[in-house]
């Protein structure tokens, strides 16, 4: 975020919705499966129905191009 490097991808002990919410934000480039914190943010999130299950796929897709 900002342009400042994530230094610690390592699951907390506990973890709030706003703090989820934050950290999926903040590691939003992070693989789900190389990132403990990002896939704990996210089953955080799934547990309170605020994401849905496979919203975040494990690789993302490339945008894909406009049509010409
Ligand atoms: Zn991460």
């Amino acid at each position: 975020m900002l342009g400042i490097p994530i230094e610690n991808h390592e699951a907390v002990t506990a973890m709030s919705l706003s703090y989820a919410r934050g950290v999926v934000r903040v590691h939003q480039c992070c693989s789900i499966l190389a990132c403990p914190k990002k896939r704990q943010a996210v089953a955080k999130l799934i547990a309170a129905r605020k994401a849905i299950a496979g919203m975040y796929a494990v690789q993302q897709n490339p945008r894909p191009t406009e049509m010409r």
